[in-house]
């Protein structure tokens, strides 16, 4: 049993919090507490005034510009690439393709190599705890092609059944798409043992590091993935930006996503070459603004060190954990020995999205409902959580509101 008294103090929060200016924000009266992470992070300043420099300074178009303006911007969009590639530690710069989320890269890879590898009785593994966007696209695909999905049970814990994953591989299997941390319930699967064993049988690998990349180090070629896709809302970031990264022998051989500037190296009316990575999957004018700022949200948490990070948000979560699971009604869902900093619960006779408007009106920000993992809820014959998720700038007094909060609310609700 964890002590209600953990010790939280590694690093500064105080001086954090002064970082993030909508933290200092009331809600219905009440101090914002903030604690929706999961869904999106909150901004620090230093990635707000990046985002204006860029358009007060230097907004340009890139890579084809000579002017100036294009120069400066193309080196800050490119600088960008350069520190996505040291933070998941690619081997190379051009395996790291810019989307617009986890979403877009996910279908990317389905539209791509999805459409040119898989056949007719392929079979593609995904778990029982994905997001719909590691579900959806895979489902897309099987339709088309005719393949089959099949899915690695969760246990009451909420851990993936491993026995059953290696019963599910056979020689149809093609492609595993595993997340690397549930949403939902905050489990870190062991995503390298995943990997190994599918490399046995010669299947390729994707992880959806969606809520990984921001609290765990991440080493794509340690964890040996062959795609690793992230978004940078996520980790402190602007919107709409995410990551592909790809094994370059495999973003080699796939086709291009989608046509149109950019992506080519020559045009004719009688046929086209595609340029190399990682352009051919960057057509159009990409969201220059959000990577170039993405980048400073990337130092941010460079600066602040993932290990301080982790082990400050660790403690938060087992701090809440203990004080949500001694309130009477309160069921916490989701065990698993190894979590990112995701607290899901339920309350006996209160349905969560009345206790997420309750928790509203006291500046509580939850997430309430499915979590875009429907599947996961049929699993536990829920039809959706409370979750509160941790980021950096939460304190130990927030985790206190959100339980005074809960006890309001179970007596008023009940
Ligand atoms: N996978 C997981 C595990 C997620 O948590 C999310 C975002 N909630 C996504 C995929 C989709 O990410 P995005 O909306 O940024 O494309």
């Amino acid at each position: 049993m964890i002590s209600a008294d953990t010790d939280i103090k590694p690093f500064d929060v105080t001086a954090i919090r002064k970082e993030f200016p909508v933290l200092q924000r009331k809600v219905k009266g009440k101090n914002l507490v903030y604690f929706d992470n999961a869904a999106t992070a909150q901004k620090p300043q230093v990635v707000i005034d990046a985002l204006v420099s860029y358009y007060q300074q230097f907004n340009a178009n890139i890579h084809r510009g000579i002017h100036s303006l294009a120069e400066e911007a193309t080196a800050a969009f490119e600088a960008t690439r350069d520190t996505v590639k040291d933070f998941i530690n690619a081997k190379y710069r051009e395996e790291i393709i810019f989307t617009h989320g986890v979403t877009e890269s996910i279908n990317l890879v389905a539209a791509t190599w999805g459409r040119q590898n898989i056949k007719e009785g392929d079979e593609i593994i995904i778990s029982g705890m994905e997001h719909h966007s590691n579900i959806v696209p895979w489902q897309m695909l099987c339709q088309e092609k005719k393949a089959k999905l099949k899915i690695i049970p969760v246990d009451n814990n909420g851990e993936l059944i491993m026995d059953e994953y290696e019963k599910l591989i056979t020689l149809k299997t093609k492609i595993i798409s595993i997340v690397h941390a549930s949403n939902s319930l905050g489990t870190i699967n062991p995503v390298k043992e995943i990997i190994e064993i599918a490399h046995q049988h010669n299947i390729i690998v994707l992880v959806d590091g969606a809520q990984s990349a921001v609290h765990l180090d991440i080493d794509v070629q340690n964890m040996d993935c062959d795609f690793f896709v992230l978004s940078s809302h996520k980790i402190y970031g602007p919107t709409g930006v995410g990551v592909l990264y790809g094994k370059k022998e495999l973003l080699e051989e796939m086709p291009p996503y989608m046509g149109g500037g950019e992506m080519i190296k020559e045009v004719t009316f009688d046929g086209t070459t595609y340029n190399d990575l990682p352009y051919k999957f960057e057509a159009g004018t990409p969201n220059i603004a959000d990577t170039v700022a993405f980048k400073a949200a990337l130092d941010f948490v460079n600066e602040v060190g993932k290990d301080n990070i982790r082990k400050y948000e660790v403690a938060l979560t087992k701090y809440a954990m203990n004080k949500l699971s001694q309130i009477e009604g309160v069921r916490l869902v989701g065990a698993a020995k190894h979590k990112t900093s995701v607290v899901s619960f339920i309350v006996d006779g209160v349905h969560p999205q009345d206790m997420g408007i309750l928790l509203d009106n006291y500046g509580i920000a939850v997430r309430t409902g499915h979590h875009c993992c429907q599947p996961l809820m049929n699993r536990f014959e829920i039809p959706g959580t409370v979750r509160a998720s941790f980021a950096m700038y939460n304190t130990k007094e927030e985790v206190d509101e959100l339980v005074k909060g809960v006890e309001k609310a179970v007596k008023m609700l009940r």
